[in-house]
């Protein structure tokens, strides 16, 4: 038995086999073959399998996304079958006798580069899909996976690290836990994974080291830690902890339809936070309130292209009809940072974190933003709508946005086009900048929502992504805590709801103080609402009110 340690970010028991999710880069190996032909049927055969996975992935885009997105498995299937790209695969193979791993790397690097000194700007972009079909077939010949392969049963997913963008693709209902060896606890991955809900361990040194691939393994994601080829005391041991989670998940779901109300009679809203409406049942399934932070960037991230009005308004419609009258927070987009989208196109930075990321995009390239805000608008008129902006710093950047939202207003009621006249608008207050001016930001919005995972970031200057820095991070530094006091007194003083929708809105060791500073809503991932309920109904508010100058350290 090998025992790897990490730190745990979304807790639970998973058991499975350890799929090894490695970049393709890194794990084609140049050796040389004596039978050619036999390489040759090799690389045939995976070409078959690659095109079997194309053909099930279109038609799961087909029903899911709709058919512009899923046009690109088709463009997929025919770069695969494509006469000069097969030819050169098999002559490399057959004239230098090397494997076919090699052979496909080695031609999809050619065809790459032939395609990106095109002039023709639809041929430069099929570069990058030269990349993928090949990196699918080097996946399939050696075994490992890569964006989008599929499995056949559920597996443990384990990877050196994972970009929101891959982890989106994953075929969630086949994952059973991730690990990976960097990553942070308040990486959007460790998010990805606490939405839904699953077992996920970040920061295991030596997890890629091991030649694991396939091998059984369990997964705590409390303690974080992973059992690979767990002996038997360990496997009934673990039994019994998964028994004990799943007892106290009984008693929590009885929960569900309690409202969260303090001992001492406090109402809280406890919403949800979500990436895409996939994640809906689970919302309702938790009993969730509302939704709390739609990450709108998901769309664009799942998408290979700028999501058209049309297709936005699709998901935003969807999501305010199956909430039935609940209210939605939807973010507009935060792309930048960790969540790079191809087609933006953005110049490469030195800090992307403090670039030009999130609201920036939006002010810099009005024309994405006011197709968001249309879509957005058109589908309040379908369920209570609130808009929210990310990466606020000062006051004038909200009349700016304030002035673009009149504007497409006004175009819309020009167009006889129906939607909310009174929707809420709030902002995030997740920069040290706008928690500090938040007496005068709270004279221009509906309600604030804290987004403790960036605040956190920009005000103890440690980059989210390090897992390294990573011990250096207090998250419960009296800095973070006054500035969420400073927030909420700023609030109320200007008669406006405040919430929570970063991460440490889920930590129970702070709901206390949460609670007395007089946070109206958390937004939590959908698995930590019960948890949350349970805390909150317990607390009685009057009672703790006193050891609020505890928490700031006054
Ligand atoms: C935050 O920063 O706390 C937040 C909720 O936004 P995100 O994690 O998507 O940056
Ligand atoms: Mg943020």
């Amino acid at each position: 038995m090998r025992i790897l340690k990490g730190t745990g970010v979304c807790g639970g028991i998973a058991f499975g086999k350890l799929y090894l999710f490695s970049k393709t880069e890194k794990t084609v190996k140049r050796t040389h073959v004596e039978d050619t032909e036999s390489e040759i049927s090799r690389f045939e055969k995976a070409q078959q399998e690659a095109l079997e996975q194309l053909e099930a992935l279109h038609d799961k885009a087909l029903a899911e996304v709709g058919e512009a997105n899923a046009m690109i498995f088709e463009i997929h299937q025919m770069m695969l079958c494509d006469e000069d790209y097969l030819n050169s695969i098999r002559s490399i193979i057959s004239d230098q006798g090397i494997n076919a791993e090699t052979a496909v790397a080695v031609t999809a690097d050619n065809f790459a580069e032939m395609f990106s000194s095109m002039d023709d700007e639809y041929m430069k972009e099929r570069a990058a899909d030269v990349k993928d079909i090949s990196e699918r077939v080097i996946g399939i010949l050696s075994g490992t996976g890569n964006v989008g392969t599929d499995y056949s049963e559920p597996v443990i997913i384990a990877a050196e690290d994972l970009a929101p963008s891959e982890t989106v693709q994953l075929d969630k209902s086949k994952i059973l836990a991730f690990v990976t060896e960097k990553g942070s606890s308040n990486s959007h991955t460790s998010i990805l994974a606490r939405t839904m809900n699953i077992p996920a361990v970040v920061g295991v040194e030596g997890l890629m080291e091991g030649n694991d691939g396939m091998k059984d393994a369990i997964v705590d994601g409390g303690t974080g830690t992973i059992y690979i080829e767990p002996d038997e005391t360990t496997v009934s041991q673990m039994r019994e902890k998964r028994e004990d989670d799943i007892r106290r998940r009984e008693m929590l779901d009885r929960l569900k339809n309690v409202n969260p109300v303090t001992k001492d009679g406090q109402e809280i809203l406890l919403y949800a936070n979500i990436g895409t409406p996939d994640d809906l049942p689970l919302v309702y399934a938790n009993g969730g309130q509302g939704v709390g932070l739609f990450r709108s960037e998901f769309i664009y991230l799942e998408s290979d292209h700028y999501p058209t009005e049309d297709e936005q308004f699709a998901v935003y419609k969807k999501s305010l009809e199956k909430m039935a009258g609940k209210r939605v927070v939807i973010r507009t987009l935060d792309i930048g940072a960790d969540k790079q989208v191809d087609y933006f196109d953005m110049p490469k930075e030195e800090n992307p974190a403090m670039g030009v990321r999130a609201i920036r995009i939006c002010l810099n390239r009005p024309e994405i933003f006011r197709t968001q805000l249309r879509a957005l608008l058109r589908a309040s008129a379908y369920g209570k709508l609130a808009i929210m902006f990310p990466m606020i710093t000062s006051v004038d950047e909200v009349k700016r946005i304030k002035a673009i939202v009149e504007d497409v207003k006004s175009e819309l009621r020009s167009e006889e086009i129906k939607f909310d006249e009174n929707i809420e608008l709030g902002i995030m207050i997740e920069t040290p900048a706008a928690a500090i001016v938040s007496d005068r930001l709270a004279k221009e919005v509906d309600f604030f929502s804290v987004g403790t995972n960036d605040l956190t970031q920009y005000t103890l200057a440690i980059d989210r992504q390090n897992s390294e820095a990573e011990k250096f991070c207090d998250t419960h530094h009296e800095s973070i805590l006054r500035f969420i006091k400073i927030a909420a007194d700023n609030a109320h003083a200007n008669g406006i709801w405040i919430g929570i929708c970063g991460e440490l809105g889920a930590d129970i060791s702070l709901t206390e103080f949460f609670l007395s500073i007089g946070i109206d809503e958390l937004s939590v991932s959908p698995g930590k609402i019960p948890e949350l309920k349970n805390k909150v109904i317990e607390t009685d508010v009057t009672a703790v009110k006193g050891r609020v100058g505890e928490y700031l350290k006054y």
